[in-house]
């Protein structure tokens, strides 16, 4: 089975214990869930498509992904561009973020859509956020939207992360229409209840997961933080216990480690509810370390 995982990944810049010092590593919301699934499921191919420059940064970036497991077939060079940045900054362990994002290379991943259509036939599975849409120009959104169109006719599956950002958009609403026409071209739909309830005013989890099940997806699951993530197969409601982490230190990627447990679990169980389990521990896991990436060696995922 073979995961196409489409977006931006960033430059970090993370504190070391080193009085300033800063820590270089490298990650974004769906290249972190690319990362999950290239640790947890080797049986799976996973393939990243975004574009970088050809500076010594972008280079390293496409070594580090390589070394993830994860093909850069879809990666393409764009001479004279480089990658994004963000910066962490820690106050007291509060987290907050500095981002250098706007001359990214990878707001130009949807500029060739013979390349897009490619990768997209190449696959299974593709896997997008809010996010990958938020980054591109309208022109390129468009692209990005007919090329999955296409892709579904072909018999793709296409799984959605919402992932509202709204400081990425012009307007709330623009960010609004655009999630909703994404999500439904999309059978596989991941959102996280506190984001839609500030932007969509959905008054409950039901809320979310009915108004998104309007547009069509087949399965539509609806994280919740440390409550009961509530899903939907076709008709059908249920939902799925989440066993609170008392030892909590950071949630970063909370959300991408989830959608990667989801996605193993459904293409190499078939299994949705299996899989929304397995996502369950491998973000239960994640959100007692520190960093978007953790090596899943000591996670329990049986
Ligand atoms: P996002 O990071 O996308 O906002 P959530 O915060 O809803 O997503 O978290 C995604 C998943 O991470 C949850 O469904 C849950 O499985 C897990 N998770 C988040 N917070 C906790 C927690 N405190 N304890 C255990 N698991 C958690």
């Amino acid at each position: 089975m073979k995961v196409l995982a489409i977006g931006e990944c960033m430059a970090e810049l993370a504190p070391s214990n080193a009085a300033g010092a800063f820590n270089l590593g490298f990650a974004g919301d769906t290249f972190n869930t690319a990362w999950y699934l290239a640790q947890t499921a080797p049986d799976l191919q996973v393939s990243y498509l975004t574009a970088v420059g050809d500076d010594t940064i972008s280079n390293d970036m496409r070594a580090f992904i390589v070394a993830s497991g994860i093909s850069d077939t879809h990666i393409r060079t764009i001479p004279g561009e480089t990658v994004g940045l963000y910066l962490i900054h820690l106050d007291n362990g509060e987290r907050s973020f500095s981002y250098w994002r706007s001359q990214s290379a990878a707001k130009q991943l949807a500029l060739d859509v013979e390349a897009l259509d490619r990768a997209i036939a190449d696959a299974d599975l593709i896997y997008y956020s809010g996010i990958s849409l938020a980054i591109l120009d309208a022109a390129s959104r468009e692209a990005l939207l007919d090329a999955l169109r296409r892709g579904r006719e072909l018999g793709k599956t296409v799984a959605f992360d919402t992932n509202l950002r709204p400081r990425l958009w012009a307007s709330a609403d623009e960010m609004k229409d655009t999630i909703t026409r994404a999500a439904a071209q999309s059978d596989i739909i991941l959102p996280s209840f506190d984001d839609e309830a500030d932007w969509f005013g959905d008054a409950d989890i039901n809320a979310t997961l009915e108004r998104y099940a309007q547009s069509g997806a087949s399965q539509i699951i609806v994280k919740n933080g440390e409550k009961s993530v509530l899903f939907s197969q076709g008709d059908a409601r249920d939902e799925v216990t989440v066993e609170p982490a008392a030892d909590v230190v950071d949630t970063t990627a909370a959300g991408d480690s989830f959608n990667a447990g989801v996605l193993s679990g459904l293409l190499l169980e078939g299994d949705l509810a299996a899989g929304i389990k397995r996502g369950c521990q491998l973000a239960g896991f994640v959100v007692r370390h520190r960093g978007a990436l953790i090596p899943v060696d000591g996670a329990d995922l049986s």
